[in-house]
Protein backbone atom coordinates (compact mmCIF):
# COMPACT_ATOMS: atom_id res chain seq x y z
CA UNK A 1 0.00 0.00 0.00
CA UNK A 2 1.59 3.42 -0.77
CA UNK A 3 1.43 6.72 0.78
CA UNK A 4 -0.66 9.55 0.20
CA UNK A 5 2.73 11.18 -0.67
CA UNK A 6 3.64 9.03 -3.20
CA UNK A 7 0.10 9.28 -4.36
CA UNK A 8 0.85 12.84 -5.08
CA UNK A 9 4.25 12.67 -6.81
CA UNK A 10 3.47 10.73 -10.04
CA UNK A 11 3.87 12.60 -13.21
CA UNK A 12 0.26 10.76 -14.35
CA UNK A 13 -0.95 11.10 -10.26
CA UNK A 14 -1.46 7.40 -9.66
CA UNK A 15 -0.70 5.45 -12.36
CA UNK A 16 1.33 2.83 -10.90
CA UNK A 17 -0.93 2.73 -7.63
CA UNK A 18 -4.19 2.60 -10.36
CA UNK A 19 -2.39 -1.06 -11.78
CA UNK A 20 -2.06 -2.36 -8.82
CA UNK A 21 -5.26 -1.58 -7.37
CA UNK A 22 -6.63 -3.06 -10.79
CA UNK A 23 -4.84 -6.16 -10.20
CA UNK A 24 -5.80 -6.72 -6.43
CA UNK A 25 -9.63 -5.62 -6.77
CA UNK A 26 -10.08 -6.88 -10.71
CA UNK A 27 -11.47 -4.86 -13.41
CA UNK A 28 -13.99 -2.87 -14.57
CA UNK A 29 -13.31 -0.92 -11.23
CA UNK A 30 -14.08 2.49 -10.43
CA UNK A 31 -11.33 4.34 -8.31
CA UNK A 32 -12.23 7.92 -6.37
CA UNK A 33 -9.39 9.86 -4.94
CA UNK A 34 -10.91 11.43 -1.67
CA UNK A 35 -8.09 14.58 -1.85
CA UNK A 36 -9.18 15.36 -4.87
CA UNK A 37 -12.57 15.51 -4.36
CA UNK A 38 -11.95 17.44 -0.97
CA UNK A 39 -9.54 19.82 -3.28
CA UNK A 40 -12.40 21.01 -4.95
CA UNK A 41 -14.44 21.18 -1.98
CA UNK A 42 -12.15 23.58 -0.44
CA UNK A 43 -11.91 25.23 -3.81
CA UNK A 44 -14.63 26.52 -3.98
CA UNK A 45 -15.23 27.15 -0.37
CA UNK A 46 -12.28 29.72 -0.89
CA UNK A 47 -13.37 31.50 -4.43
CA UNK A 48 -16.72 32.37 -2.16
CA UNK A 49 -15.22 33.06 1.45
CA UNK A 50 -16.21 36.62 -0.06
CA UNK A 51 -19.78 35.89 0.83
CA UNK A 52 -20.75 35.55 5.09
CA UNK A 53 -22.87 33.03 4.80
CA UNK A 54 -22.17 30.67 1.53
CA UNK A 55 -23.27 26.96 1.65
CA UNK A 56 -22.20 24.20 -0.84
CA UNK A 57 -24.81 21.60 -1.41
CA UNK A 58 -23.05 18.60 -3.14
CA UNK A 59 -25.94 17.57 -5.92
CA UNK A 60 -25.46 13.37 -5.34
CA UNK A 61 -26.91 12.40 -8.24
CA UNK A 62 -23.68 12.74 -10.02
CA UNK A 63 -22.43 10.14 -7.07
CA UNK A 64 -24.07 8.48 -4.54
CA UNK A 65 -22.18 6.15 -2.61
CA UNK A 66 -22.62 6.47 0.52
CA UNK A 67 -19.28 6.81 1.55
CA UNK A 68 -18.93 9.44 -0.90
CA UNK A 69 -21.89 11.01 0.68
CA UNK A 70 -20.22 10.60 4.28
CA UNK A 71 -16.76 12.20 3.12
CA UNK A 72 -18.68 15.05 1.93
CA UNK A 73 -21.02 15.40 5.38
CA UNK A 74 -17.81 15.48 7.36
CA UNK A 75 -16.38 18.38 4.97
CA UNK A 76 -19.64 20.35 6.20
CA UNK A 77 -20.86 19.69 2.71
CA UNK A 78 -24.70 20.03 2.77
CA UNK A 79 -26.72 18.21 0.07
CA UNK A 80 -29.01 18.43 -3.49
CA UNK A 81 -31.11 15.65 -4.18
CA UNK A 82 -33.80 14.94 -6.30
CA UNK A 83 -35.77 11.68 -5.24
CA UNK A 84 -36.72 10.40 -1.83
CA UNK A 85 -34.33 7.59 -1.98
CA UNK A 86 -31.38 10.63 -2.04
CA UNK A 87 -33.10 12.14 0.81
CA UNK A 88 -33.09 8.58 2.87
CA UNK A 89 -29.53 7.97 1.55
CA UNK A 90 -28.20 11.59 2.82
CA UNK A 91 -30.19 11.16 6.12
CA UNK A 92 -28.46 7.72 6.31
CA UNK A 93 -24.87 9.13 5.30
CA UNK A 94 -25.68 11.80 9.10
CA UNK A 95 -26.47 14.78 6.96
CA UNK A 96 -28.99 17.09 9.13
CA UNK A 97 -32.82 17.13 7.23
CA UNK A 98 -31.91 20.94 7.06
CA UNK A 99 -29.06 20.23 5.49
CA UNK A 100 -30.99 18.25 2.87
CA UNK A 101 -33.12 20.17 0.09
CA UNK A 102 -35.00 17.88 -1.94
CA UNK A 103 -35.73 19.31 -5.51
CA UNK A 104 -38.10 17.19 -7.13
CA UNK A 105 -39.18 17.12 -10.88
CA UNK A 106 -42.62 15.58 -11.74
CA UNK A 107 -42.77 13.47 -8.98
CA UNK A 108 -46.31 12.78 -7.12
CA UNK A 109 -47.73 14.59 -3.89
CA UNK A 110 -46.95 11.67 -2.23
CA UNK A 111 -42.92 11.52 -2.70
CA UNK A 112 -43.04 15.19 -1.34
CA UNK A 113 -45.23 14.55 1.35
CA UNK A 114 -42.67 11.97 2.77
CA UNK A 115 -39.83 14.25 2.15
CA UNK A 116 -41.84 16.82 5.15
CA UNK A 117 -42.15 13.68 7.04
CA UNK A 118 -38.09 13.32 7.51
CA UNK A 119 -38.29 17.07 7.42
CA UNK A 120 -35.77 18.10 4.91
CA UNK A 121 -35.87 21.14 2.85
CA UNK A 122 -38.15 21.65 -0.23
CA UNK A 123 -38.07 22.93 -3.57
CA UNK A 124 -41.20 23.02 -5.53
CA UNK A 125 -40.77 23.69 -9.29
CA UNK A 126 -45.16 23.41 -10.40
CA UNK A 127 -47.72 25.38 -10.01
CA UNK A 128 -50.40 22.86 -8.82
CA UNK A 129 -47.78 20.89 -6.75
CA UNK A 130 -47.14 24.50 -4.92
CA UNK A 131 -50.82 24.74 -4.80
CA UNK A 132 -51.27 21.18 -3.18
CA UNK A 133 -48.89 21.54 -0.93
CA UNK A 134 -49.73 24.72 0.54
CA UNK A 135 -53.32 22.90 1.53
CA UNK A 136 -51.60 20.37 3.05
CA UNK A 137 -48.42 22.35 4.74
CA UNK A 138 -49.51 25.71 5.24
CA UNK A 139 -46.58 26.18 7.90
CA UNK A 140 -43.87 24.34 5.91
CA UNK A 141 -41.48 27.27 4.35
CA UNK A 142 -40.41 26.01 1.00
CA UNK A 143 -38.20 27.04 -1.86
CA UNK A 144 -39.41 27.83 -5.25
CA UNK A 145 -37.28 26.86 -8.51
CA UNK A 146 -37.72 29.70 -10.94
CA UNK A 147 -37.03 28.97 -14.69
CA UNK A 148 -35.17 32.04 -15.96
CA UNK A 149 -35.64 31.16 -19.76
CA UNK A 150 -31.95 31.21 -20.25
CA UNK A 151 -30.15 28.58 -22.85
CA UNK A 152 -27.13 26.93 -21.21
CA UNK A 153 -25.73 24.14 -20.87
CA UNK A 154 -23.13 21.93 -22.72
CA UNK A 155 -25.76 19.38 -24.55
CA UNK A 156 -29.27 19.70 -25.15
CA UNK A 157 -30.44 16.98 -22.78
CA UNK A 158 -28.91 18.71 -19.66
CA UNK A 159 -29.79 22.51 -20.62
CA UNK A 160 -32.92 22.56 -17.89
CA UNK A 161 -33.45 26.03 -17.74
CA UNK A 162 -34.67 27.71 -20.87
CA UNK A 163 -38.64 28.52 -21.84
CA UNK A 164 -39.83 24.99 -22.59
CA UNK A 165 -37.97 22.85 -20.26
CA UNK A 166 -40.02 20.97 -17.81
CA UNK A 167 -38.29 22.37 -15.01
CA UNK A 168 -39.14 25.46 -13.17
CA UNK A 169 -41.64 27.80 -12.90
CA UNK A 170 -41.70 30.62 -15.16
CA UNK A 171 -40.52 34.09 -13.63
CA UNK A 172 -43.69 35.81 -15.77
CA UNK A 173 -45.60 33.69 -13.13
CA UNK A 174 -44.73 34.91 -10.09
CA UNK A 175 -48.21 36.66 -9.90
CA UNK A 176 -49.47 33.05 -9.97
CA UNK A 177 -47.22 31.89 -7.60
CA UNK A 178 -48.38 34.90 -4.95
CA UNK A 179 -51.59 34.35 -5.34
CA UNK A 180 -51.35 30.70 -4.09
CA UNK A 181 -49.03 32.30 -1.44
CA UNK A 182 -52.10 34.02 -0.19
CA UNK A 183 -54.57 31.67 -0.72
CA UNK A 184 -52.96 29.25 1.03
CA UNK A 185 -50.95 30.94 3.85
CA UNK A 186 -47.66 29.46 2.83
CA UNK A 187 -44.70 30.61 3.16
CA UNK A 188 -41.21 30.80 0.62
CA UNK A 189 -37.76 30.79 2.58
CA UNK A 190 -35.89 30.45 -0.77
CA UNK A 191 -35.40 30.87 -4.43
CA UNK A 192 -33.57 28.44 -6.79
CA UNK A 193 -32.17 28.33 -10.54
CA UNK A 194 -30.56 25.51 -12.35
CA UNK A 195 -29.77 26.01 -15.79
CA UNK A 196 -27.65 22.88 -17.06
CA UNK A 197 -24.70 21.58 -16.78
CA UNK A 198 -21.34 22.20 -18.55
CA UNK A 199 -21.63 25.98 -18.48
CA UNK A 200 -18.41 27.81 -19.38
CA UNK A 201 -19.56 31.32 -19.96
CA UNK A 202 -20.22 33.13 -16.48
CA UNK A 203 -22.66 35.67 -18.32
CA UNK A 204 -25.13 32.79 -18.13
CA UNK A 205 -24.93 32.96 -13.71
CA UNK A 206 -24.58 36.58 -13.81
CA UNK A 207 -28.29 37.00 -15.83
CA UNK A 208 -29.62 34.57 -14.30
CA UNK A 209 -28.48 36.04 -11.33
CA UNK A 210 -30.48 39.36 -11.79
CA UNK A 211 -32.69 37.82 -12.28
CA UNK A 212 -33.40 36.07 -9.12
CA UNK A 213 -32.34 38.94 -7.76
CA UNK A 214 -35.35 40.56 -9.04
CA UNK A 215 -38.08 38.25 -7.62
CA UNK A 216 -36.37 38.21 -4.42
CA UNK A 217 -36.62 41.55 -3.33
CA UNK A 218 -40.37 41.37 -3.49
CA UNK A 219 -40.55 38.17 -0.63
CA UNK A 220 -39.40 39.54 2.90
CA UNK A 221 -38.05 36.72 5.50
CA UNK A 222 -35.90 34.56 2.74
CA UNK A 223 -33.68 32.41 4.34
CA UNK A 224 -31.62 32.01 0.82
CA UNK A 225 -30.91 32.22 -2.55
CA UNK A 226 -29.80 28.84 -4.62
CA UNK A 227 -27.88 29.70 -7.79
CA UNK A 228 -27.94 25.53 -8.33
CA UNK A 229 -25.03 24.35 -10.59
CA UNK A 230 -23.31 23.77 -14.23
CA UNK A 231 -19.62 24.48 -13.21
CA UNK A 232 -17.50 23.13 -15.93
CA UNK A 233 -14.86 20.90 -15.84
CA UNK A 234 -11.88 19.73 -17.86
CA UNK A 235 -12.37 16.68 -19.53
CA UNK A 236 -9.07 17.31 -22.02
CA UNK A 237 -5.82 19.22 -22.30
CA UNK A 238 -7.46 22.70 -23.09
CA UNK A 239 -10.74 22.27 -22.56
CA UNK A 240 -12.72 24.85 -21.23
CA UNK A 241 -13.75 24.92 -17.68
CA UNK A 242 -15.58 27.48 -15.82
CA UNK A 243 -13.52 30.21 -14.29
CA UNK A 244 -14.41 30.22 -10.75
CA UNK A 245 -12.24 33.34 -9.50
CA UNK A 246 -14.15 35.83 -11.84
CA UNK A 247 -17.52 34.05 -11.42
CA UNK A 248 -16.89 34.58 -7.65
CA UNK A 249 -15.61 38.08 -7.54
CA UNK A 250 -18.85 39.25 -9.94
CA UNK A 251 -20.99 37.35 -7.82
CA UNK A 252 -20.14 37.95 -4.60
CA UNK A 253 -20.51 42.02 -5.26
CA UNK A 254 -23.76 41.23 -6.77
CA UNK A 255 -24.94 39.30 -4.09
CA UNK A 256 -23.39 42.00 -1.36
CA UNK A 257 -25.45 44.69 -3.56
CA UNK A 258 -28.47 42.71 -2.83
CA UNK A 259 -27.95 41.94 0.57
CA UNK A 260 -27.94 45.05 1.47
CA UNK A 261 -30.63 46.45 -0.83
CA UNK A 262 -32.63 43.71 1.00
CA UNK A 263 -31.49 44.33 4.26
CA UNK A 264 -30.32 40.92 5.34
CA UNK A 265 -27.36 38.82 4.87
CA UNK A 266 -29.15 36.10 3.52
CA UNK A 267 -27.38 32.26 2.33
CA UNK A 268 -25.93 32.11 -0.85
CA UNK A 269 -26.17 28.48 -1.85
CA UNK A 270 -24.54 26.48 -4.85
CA UNK A 271 -25.34 22.58 -5.48
CA UNK A 272 -22.16 21.46 -7.60
CA UNK A 273 -21.90 17.80 -8.40
CA UNK A 274 -19.56 17.53 -11.38
CA UNK A 275 -17.09 20.16 -10.42
CA UNK A 276 -16.31 18.37 -7.01
CA UNK A 277 -16.55 14.77 -7.70
CA UNK A 278 -15.70 14.61 -11.72
CA UNK A 279 -12.27 14.67 -11.83
CA UNK A 280 -11.28 12.40 -8.18
CA UNK A 281 -12.66 9.56 -10.55
CA UNK A 282 -10.88 6.80 -12.48
CA UNK A 283 -12.53 4.13 -14.44
CA UNK A 284 -10.51 0.91 -15.21
CA UNK A 285 -11.13 -1.79 -17.93
CA UNK A 286 -8.82 -4.84 -19.19
CA UNK A 287 -8.02 -4.57 -23.10
CA UNK A 288 -10.25 -8.33 -23.88
CA UNK A 289 -9.13 -7.94 -27.55
CA UNK A 290 -7.49 -5.93 -30.43
CA UNK A 291 -9.61 -6.44 -33.81
CA UNK A 292 -8.16 -4.96 -36.98
CA UNK A 293 -10.87 -4.07 -39.64
CA UNK A 294 -10.46 -2.29 -43.08
CA UNK A 295 -10.73 1.10 -41.33
CA UNK A 296 -9.60 0.99 -37.99
CA UNK A 297 -7.78 -0.92 -35.22
CA UNK A 298 -10.61 -1.81 -32.47
CA UNK A 299 -9.26 -2.32 -28.75
CA UNK A 300 -12.43 -3.97 -27.06
CA UNK A 301 -12.54 -3.78 -23.48
CA UNK A 302 -14.12 -5.64 -20.43
CA UNK A 303 -17.02 -3.07 -20.13
CA UNK A 304 -19.42 -0.97 -21.74
CA UNK A 305 -22.44 1.45 -21.62
CA UNK A 306 -23.84 -0.47 -19.09
CA UNK A 307 -21.07 0.57 -16.89
CA UNK A 308 -20.56 4.15 -18.56
CA UNK A 309 -22.97 5.66 -20.68
CA UNK A 310 -21.70 9.28 -20.82
CA UNK A 311 -19.76 8.62 -23.75
CA UNK A 312 -22.75 7.22 -25.69
CA UNK A 313 -25.31 9.46 -24.19
CA UNK A 314 -24.29 12.72 -24.20
CA UNK A 315 -21.19 12.24 -26.90
CA UNK A 316 -19.34 13.11 -24.31
CA UNK A 317 -15.16 12.65 -24.36
CA UNK A 318 -13.21 11.20 -21.38
CA UNK A 319 -9.37 10.83 -21.81
CA UNK A 320 -8.90 7.17 -22.19
CA UNK A 321 -4.83 6.09 -21.17
CA UNK A 322 -3.35 2.97 -21.16
CA UNK A 323 -2.05 2.92 -18.03
CA UNK A 324 -0.04 -0.47 -18.49
CA UNK A 325 2.41 0.32 -21.27
CA UNK A 326 3.71 3.75 -20.91
CA UNK A 327 6.43 3.50 -22.64
CA UNK A 328 4.60 1.65 -25.87
CA UNK A 329 4.42 4.26 -28.90
CA UNK A 330 1.30 6.62 -29.54
CA UNK A 331 -0.99 4.35 -32.04
CA UNK A 332 -4.73 5.44 -32.94
CA UNK A 333 -7.75 3.18 -31.46
CA UNK A 334 -11.42 3.12 -31.24
CA UNK A 335 -11.97 2.01 -27.98
CA UNK A 336 -15.32 0.05 -27.51
CA UNK A 337 -17.18 -1.92 -25.18
CA UNK A 338 -19.45 -5.16 -25.06
CA UNK A 339 -22.41 -4.70 -24.88
CA UNK A 340 -24.41 -6.05 -28.56
CA UNK A 341 -25.17 -2.57 -29.58
CA UNK A 342 -22.95 0.32 -30.54
CA UNK A 343 -20.97 0.96 -27.93
CA UNK A 344 -18.15 3.42 -27.84
CA UNK A 345 -15.98 4.72 -24.91
CA UNK A 346 -13.54 6.77 -27.40
CA UNK A 347 -13.41 7.32 -31.14
CA UNK A 348 -9.75 7.33 -33.16
CA UNK A 349 -7.94 8.05 -29.86
CA UNK A 350 -4.35 8.52 -29.92
CA UNK A 351 -3.34 6.12 -27.13
CA UNK A 352 0.43 4.04 -26.00
CA UNK A 353 0.25 0.80 -28.13
CA UNK A 354 -2.82 -1.12 -26.71
CA UNK A 355 -1.79 -4.87 -26.35
CA UNK A 356 -4.53 -7.72 -25.39
CA UNK A 357 -4.42 -8.04 -21.35
CA UNK A 358 -3.80 -4.19 -20.73
CA UNK A 359 -5.09 -2.06 -18.32
CA UNK A 360 -6.95 1.00 -19.51
CA UNK A 361 -8.19 3.67 -17.41
CA UNK A 362 -11.04 6.42 -18.26
CA UNK A 363 -10.30 9.31 -16.67
CA UNK A 364 -13.40 11.96 -15.10
CA UNK A 365 -15.12 9.17 -14.26
CA UNK A 366 -16.43 10.38 -10.92
CA UNK A 367 -19.86 12.05 -11.80
CA UNK A 368 -22.20 10.48 -13.53
CA UNK A 369 -20.75 7.23 -14.30
CA UNK A 370 -21.39 4.78 -11.64
CA UNK A 371 -24.75 6.04 -10.81
CA UNK A 372 -26.09 5.76 -14.21
CA UNK A 373 -25.04 2.28 -14.65
CA UNK A 374 -26.78 -1.16 -15.25
CA UNK A 375 -27.29 -4.25 -15.74
CA UNK A 376 -27.58 -4.25 -19.79
CA UNK A 377 -26.86 -7.26 -21.58
CA UNK A 378 -27.55 -8.98 -17.49
CA UNK A 379 -23.38 -7.72 -16.48
CA UNK A 380 -22.65 -6.99 -13.01
CA UNK A 381 -22.07 -3.78 -12.23
CA UNK A 382 -19.16 -3.21 -11.16
CA UNK A 383 -16.77 -2.29 -7.90
CA UNK A 384 -15.97 0.81 -6.47
CA UNK A 385 -12.91 1.84 -4.30
CA UNK A 386 -12.28 4.96 -2.47
CA UNK A 387 -8.22 6.15 -1.91
CA UNK A 388 -8.99 7.46 1.87
CA UNK A 389 -6.16 8.91 3.75
CA UNK A 390 -3.57 7.38 1.76
CA UNK A 391 -4.96 4.05 1.86
CA UNK A 392 -7.49 1.79 -0.64
CA UNK A 393 -10.68 1.02 0.59
CA UNK A 394 -13.45 -1.35 -1.35
CA UNK A 395 -16.54 0.72 -0.67
CA UNK A 396 -18.76 -1.26 -3.06
CA UNK A 397 -18.68 -5.33 -3.70
CA UNK A 398 -18.64 -5.87 -7.70
CA UNK A 399 -22.39 -7.58 -8.30
CA UNK A 400 -22.71 -11.68 -8.86
CA UNK A 401 -25.45 -13.64 -10.12
CA UNK A 402 -27.69 -13.20 -7.35
CA UNK A 403 -27.93 -9.78 -7.58
CA UNK A 404 -29.31 -9.98 -10.90
CA UNK A 405 -31.66 -12.55 -10.06
CA UNK A 406 -32.22 -10.83 -6.17
CA UNK A 407 -36.33 -9.79 -7.48
CA UNK A 408 -37.06 -12.18 -9.82
CA UNK A 409 -39.76 -14.50 -8.73
CA UNK A 410 -39.65 -17.59 -10.66
CA UNK A 411 -42.97 -19.00 -11.73
CA UNK A 412 -41.85 -22.27 -12.81
CA UNK A 413 -40.12 -22.83 -9.94
CA UNK A 414 -42.70 -21.99 -7.14
CA UNK A 415 -41.79 -24.57 -4.47
CA UNK A 416 -37.89 -23.94 -4.51
CA UNK A 417 -38.97 -20.43 -4.18
CA UNK A 418 -41.17 -20.55 -1.49
CA UNK A 419 -38.87 -22.57 0.81
CA UNK A 420 -36.11 -19.86 0.21
C1 LIG B 1 -27.98 17.78 -11.44
C2 LIG B 1 -28.25 18.96 -10.63
C3 LIG B 1 -27.20 19.72 -10.11
C4 LIG B 1 -25.74 19.41 -10.35
O1 LIG B 1 -25.27 19.70 -11.64
P1 LIG B 1 -23.74 19.51 -11.99
O2 LIG B 1 -23.60 19.91 -13.39
O3 LIG B 1 -23.37 18.09 -11.75
O4 LIG B 1 -22.94 20.39 -11.07
C5 LIG B 1 -27.53 20.77 -9.29
N1 LIG B 1 -28.81 21.09 -9.04
C6 LIG B 1 -29.85 20.40 -9.54
C7 LIG B 1 -31.23 20.79 -9.21
C8 LIG B 1 -29.60 19.32 -10.36
O5 LIG B 1 -30.64 18.63 -10.87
Amino acid sequence: MMSKLELKNKSFPIREYLIQLAKKYGTPLYVYDSCKIKKQYIKMKNAFSGIKNFIINYACKANTNLNILKFLQNLGSGLDTVSIQEVELGLKAGFHPKKILFTPNCVSIQEIKKAVDFGVRINLDNLSILEQFGEYYPDYAIGVRINPHIMAGGNSKISVGHIDSKFGISYYQIPHIKRILNNTGLKIEGFHMHTGSDISNIKVFLSGAKILFQIAIDFPNLDYINFGSGFKVPYRKNDLKTDLNSLSSSITKEFSNFCSNYGNQITLIFEPGKFIVSESGYFLVTVNVIKHTTSTVFAGVNSGFNHFLRPMFYDAYHCIENISNPNGRFRFYTVVGYICESDTFGLNRKVKEIREGDILCIKNAGAYCFSMSSNYNSRYKPSEVMIFKGKDFLIRKRETMQDILRNIIDIYNMERWQSG
